[in-house]
């Protein structure tokens, strides 16, 4: 699987988001391991605070299944019915969670714009100090 359809599974999970009425922000993943295999996740909150964002949803899916061998992650937002995404980028405590679990190398895509935008990161560039033990 390559990048352009990484995006698009991103695009369409989005729009699984729940119970989004505090933020009205939909975000959608797609978690891409070393082998190609795909996990997408959407952000899926509530009316505390036990909201759990797209990336990690896609993380829980991936490590639960037993993957451990990451490459990259998309990550699109904007409100529901945006036709133009904004630039949305894993919040830190999404960046702390995924640092335990991929390389320093490990890829970080944000897509946005009227022209599909793609802009690259490292988890190093996200999260240069990370806390480890
Ligand atoms: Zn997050």
């Amino acid at each position: 699987m390559n990048l352009t359809s990484a995006i698009e599974i991103a695009k369409q999970t989005r729009l699984h988001a729940k119970y989004t009425t505090t933020s009205n922000y939909y975000v959608g993943a797609c978690l891409v391991t070393k082998a190609g295999k795909m996990y997408s996740g959407c952000n899926i909150e509530n009316c505390g605070i036990q909201s759990i964002c797209a990336e990690r949803t896609a993380f829980v899916k991936a490590l639960s299944e037993g993957e451990n061998d990451f490459s990259y992650i998309v990550v699109v937002g904007g409100k529901k019915d945006a036709t133009v995404l904004e630039n949305c980028l894993p919040c830190g405590y999404c960046r702390q969670f995924m640092v335990q679990y991929v390389d320093k190398d490990f890829k970080i895509y944000a897509c946005f714009g009227k022209d599909d935008t793609i802009e690259e990161y490292t988890i190093s560039d996200l999260l240069p100090h990370a806390f480890t033990l």
